[in-house]
This record gives structure tokens, C-alpha cells and sequence, in this order.
């Protein structure tokens, strides 16, 4: 089966033809891919940049850890009747015998691997993962919509970690995937959302077809005019990266606001913090969901099917997942899902 993998360290990806896995370990379900999409982490990957060394000792590794698919096999102790059920999984696989597995503290658990990262992942036909890592999907979600889980598992930490309330004007930075499924988990909480990108035409022409309105994109208009506007800030969530906004924007978050980082940055940033203590702020990271959280993503994609959908910008087949590279890479993509096989 045509796979996209990360065969060795540096720049690039690269398809390779790999068997079907055959004996599937005990725990574990040989899932048949629908779906799975390209995120930012998949990028970095792609360009080698720094903080994914650990992958080495898995490579050849097959990317992709956002995905739908059917049950299509079950290894020991997993029971048969779950064959052909509709699935996502948590990329995030434990040991199961560390400290933490032991007290079923899976995110604190020392020696996980990603699917997709650490270990095989879904740009490919078959995946391998846990079946405890598996979510049911309800029949009435479609297998494209469903690929964006994991992501919005993401958006919802953080629009959680922001303790994001109705009547708050809440900015988010970055009109990414991530940025718009927090725009929109915001929104839906009751919240104004003002979305800021640079050279992100496409990315905030769908927030704008999706209803959003506060729209600024700094590479037309003077930043700190635009975000006065809108200024003070209930909070402040940042998906973007880029180390110098958050110095830029925290001037305008309120007094006791929460700022929060998703974002992955190259570099450290520089923070005037003796105005950060004096106005009382907070500055919060948040990153993977628990567990117990995915079910409730799911049944929210799964009530806003159509709104979804136009987030996606691509669907490809995998032999053009390239092409979605280049289109995430450069910001004319908002989310591109790659086709596995036929459905
Ligand atoms: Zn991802
Ligand atoms: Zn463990």
C-alpha cells in the first residue's frame, strides 16, 4: 500500500510502497483509512525543524495522525463484534506500564508514542492503533468532517484553558486550521471573536464565509489601529507562532486577562513582564485534550456538519498529498484532508 513517510532526518517526505500490516498486537485494531488530514505539526515534520528529533528511531514512520476510519481487524483481547465500526482515534499512544499508565494518568504517561509520529500513522490505507485510543463515530457524521477531531480536540483545550464566557471579546491570532476551530468553539460559547492573520487572504476569506465578521488582516491595515478597535481584550489566545505578537498584542489584553499559547514557536519570546504583573494577566499554555473531551468535540462536529466542511479547503486523493503541502505551507490552505481509499 502507498504510504507517506518521513524516511530519514532533514527535509522532505516521501511515498513509499509498504505490506499491509498483517499480525495486529494484542489491544490493538487494524483500522481501513478514510480520511486524514495535514496539520501544522505534519509541516514542521516535512521541513525538519527543530524538536522532533525523537522520530529518528521510528523512521521509516508513516505520517498522519488526524483520521476517520472502519474497523477492519482486532488483535487478542479486543472483541470481534467491533469490526466494521466507524472510528477516530487519539494519536497519542501510552505504554501502559509506566507510573502514570499504572494510575490511568494517560497524559502524564513517560515513554508515549504518536501515531503518525512515533510510530505508523494514516497517510496510508491501514493504520494500527490501541482500540482503548478509538471514539465511535455516530453513523450520521461524515468520515471528512470526522478527520477534524483531533484539531478541534486541540481548539477546544484551548478555548477551555481560556475559560473562554459569553459577552467576552476574545481575539485569536492566527486564522489556521487551529485558529479557526477556536473562533468557532468561542463563537459558540457566546463570545465576539476578532481573528487576526498576515498575508492570510484565503485563510480569512472562510472565516468570513463562516460567518465571522471581525476580520484583520495586518499586511492591508496598521495592527494596533485595527486591534484598538476592539481593545480591551477579555482574552488573548494565540495560534500563530510568531514569538514577537505576543509582546505586541498583550498591551492589548484587560487587566486579570487570560493570554493563551498554542502556537509552536521557533524562538523564545520576549515579554515585558513587570507590565504583565502590574496588569494582573495571565499567560496560559494548552495543548493535547483529555481523553474524556473527545466525545463531546465529536458531537459537536457532528451538530455542525455544514459549517465544518467549510473549513476544509482541500480534499485530495494521498497521491497529491504534496500538492496540500505546499497549499498549508503557504497559507492558502485552511485544512486539507487526504483521501485514502474508496468509501
Ligand atoms: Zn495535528
Ligand atoms: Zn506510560
Amino acid at each position: 500500500m502507498l504510504a507517506l513517510q518521513k524516511v530519514r532526518p532533514g527535509s522532505g517526505v516521501h511515498f513509499n510502497t509498504i505490506a499491509k500490516p498483517e499480525n495486529i498486537a494484542a489491544g490493538e485494531v487494524l483500522i481501513y483509512v478514510h480520511f486524514a488530514g495535514i496539520c501544522g505539526t505534519d509541516l514542521h515534520i516535512a521541513h525538519w525543524t527543530p524538536g522532533y528529533e525523537s522520530m529518528e528511531s521510528a523512521m521509516p514512520v508513516t505520517l498522519g495522525h488526524e483520521f476517520s476510519g472502519t474497523i477492519e481487524q482486532v488483535g487478542k483481547n479486543v472483541p470481534a463484534d467491533v469490526i466494521g465500526t466507524r472510528v477516530t482515534a487519539r494519536p497519542s499512544t501510552t505504554c501502559g506500564h509506566c507510573e502514570a499508565c499504572l494510575k490511568d494518568d494517560e497524559d502524564n504517561c513517560t515513554s508515549r508514542k504518536g501515531v503518525g509520529i512515533g510510530r505508523n500513522g494514516a497517510f496510508t490505507s491501514y493504520v494500527c492503533v490501541p482500540y482503548s485510543n478509538c471514539h465511535t463515530l455516530p453513523d450520521s457524521l461524515d468520515m471528512d468532517i470526522a478527520a477534524l477531531t483531533e484539531p478541534m480536540t486541540v481548539c477546544a483545550e484551548a478555548v477551555a484553558t481560556t475559560e473562554v464566557a459569553a459577552g467576552q471579546t476574545i481575539l485569536v491570532i492566527g486564522p489556521g486550521f487551529i485558529g479557526q476551530g477556536i473562533a468557532i468553539l468561542a463563537r459558540s460559547r457566546g463570545a465576539k471573536v476578532v481573528i487576526m492573520g498576515r498575508d492570510d487572504g484565503p485563510r480569512l476569506k472562510n472565516l468570513a464565509a463562516a460567518g465571522f465578521q471581525h476580520l484583520i488582516d495586518t499586511s492591508d491595515v496598521d495592527m494596533e489601529t485595527a486591534l484598538s478597535k476592539f481593545a480591551p481584550f477579555d482574552a488573548i489566545i494565540e495560534a500563530a507562532g510568531v514569538p514577537t505578537l505576543v509582546a505586541a498584542t498583550l498591551p492589548f489584553l484587560k487587566k486579570r486577562g487570560i493570554f493563551t499559547v498554542v502556537g509552536i514557536h521557533p524562538r523564545p519570546a520576549e515579554i515585558d513582564l513587570t507590565t504583565l504583573v502590574r496588569m494582573h494577566q495571565q499567560i496560559r499554555g494548552s495543548y493535547r485534550a483529555p481523553a474524556a473531551d473527545w466525545d463531546g468535540v465529536i458531537a459537536f462536529l457532528d451538530g455542525h456538519q455544514d459549517l465544518m466542511r467549510q473549513l476544509i479547503s482541500h480534499t485530495l486523493p494521498l497521491t497529491d498529498a504534496l500538492i496540500g503541502f505546499q497549499a498549508a505551507h503557504d497559507h492558502v490552505a485552511s485544512k486539507v484532508i487526504l483521501r485514502m481509499g474508496e468509501i
